[in-house]
């Protein structure tokens, strides 16, 4: 049987991506500190005997018996307010994290891939971005510790393709949304949701104009299953392009809501990336992959799943 280890499984991505593994047939592994993440998103899995969870850190060094097919590295603090609490542990997964990983991978003779971020691209001065924009991060910056840990992780799984020969892919992921993302994660979508549902004002920084690329979670697990798969070595974009500005985006979800919530507008935080659009031609060229899931769907498939968070936050405040 194929064996998988996910870090940062018990996260929003690494929950979808163990279930993902499990019904192509792997054995998982659900690696995860749970710094960010939930034993909540994996809670459905621990009656299968092809799931095994580890609580661990991964900068520290990791050990696990028998062997290893494929290393997914998913472990890093990811929404802004969770790198800005804690910004050394960021810069520690993305590095020594990442390092650990790669060593596995290494011993282990397993295909390695590594969650990246469309963050490599900072606040572009080319748009869309493509694979080839080397990007515009301020390195100290608040988001730096973030952005710089990815660029360096992405550095080191070059290295240790080119020096040690792991076989090894790159994905660099675009706004995701969906299911088990934080209610408090402080990102757009769950903000926006939350507030709505509960009839508060929608918190929009700056003026709303700077634009996002929304790419439902199920479309995502497919680009990373494809990429996985391919042997393509050198970075790849997935995400939607349909790019909308955070204002529209605000407004998307008040109407589908139908919530009387007004509008709110408060300081953009630093280092905001004012435009950000995967230009996905790669992906569709290199996997045959582009996304199939609207905007309009994937909320409505999300907004589910907010409601039962929001009513049980309301639950846990009445008693
Ligand atoms: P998340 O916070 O829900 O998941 C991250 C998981 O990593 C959490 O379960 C957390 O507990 C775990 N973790 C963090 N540090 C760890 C450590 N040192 N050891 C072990 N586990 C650790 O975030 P997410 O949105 O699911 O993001 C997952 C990955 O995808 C991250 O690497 C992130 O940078 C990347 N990514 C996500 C998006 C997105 O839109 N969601 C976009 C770009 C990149
Ligand atoms: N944003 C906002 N209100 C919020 C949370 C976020 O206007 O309550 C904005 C944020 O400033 C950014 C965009 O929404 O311009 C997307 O933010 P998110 O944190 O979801 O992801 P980012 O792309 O910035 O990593």
């Amino acid at each position: 049987m194929k064996r998988v280890l996910i870090t940062g499984g018990a996260g929003f991505l690494g929950s979808h991506l163990c279930e993902r593994f499990l019904a192509e047939g792997y054995s998982v592994i659900c690696m995860d500190n749970l710094v960010t993440g939930s034993l909540d998103n994996i809670e459905h899995l621990f009656g299968r005997k092809e799931f095994l969870f580890m609580n661990q850190d991964v900068t520290e060094f990791i050990h696990v018996p028998g062997h290893l097919d494929a290393i997914l590295h998913f472990a890093s603090p990811a929404s802004p307010i969770d790198y800005l609490e804690l910004p050394i542990q960021t810069l520690k997964v993305g590095s020594l994290g990442t390092h650990k990983a790669l060593g596995l991978a290494k011993a282990k003779g397993a295909r390695f891939l590594l969650a990246s971020t469309s963050e490599c691209y900072g606040d572009p001065e080319v748009h869309p971005q493509k694979e080839d924009y080397w990007g515009n991060v301020n390195p100290v910056g608040p988001r730096g510790v973030y952005d710089e840990a990815k660029r360096f992780a992405e550095a080191m799984t070059m290295a240790y393709h080119r020096f040690h020969g792991v076989e090894t892919r790159i994905i660099r992921i675009f706004n995701t949304y969906g299911p088990r993302m934080r209610l408090n994660d402080g990102r757009a979508l769950p903000a926006f949701m939350g507030q709505a549902l509960e009839g508060r004002p929608i918190t929009v920084f700056g003026d709303g104009s700077q634009t996002r690329s929304f790419c439902f979670v199920d479309d995502l697990v497919e680009g990373i299953w494809r990429l996985l798969n391919s042997s393509e070595v050198l970075p790849t974009n997935i995400g939607n392009p349909a790019e909308m500005t955070i204002l529209d985006f605000a407004k998307k979800v008040l109407e589908l809501t139908g919530s009387v919530s007004t509008l709110t507008f408060k300081d953009l935080p630093a280092d905001d990336p004012k435009v950000r659009q995967p230009d996905i031609s790669k992906a569709r060229r290199v996997l045959g992959w582009e996304p199939t899931i609207d905007l309009d769907t994937g909320l409505k498939r999300t907004l589910e799943y907010f409601r039962t968070k929001v009513d049980e936050r309301s639950a846990r405040r009445g008693s």
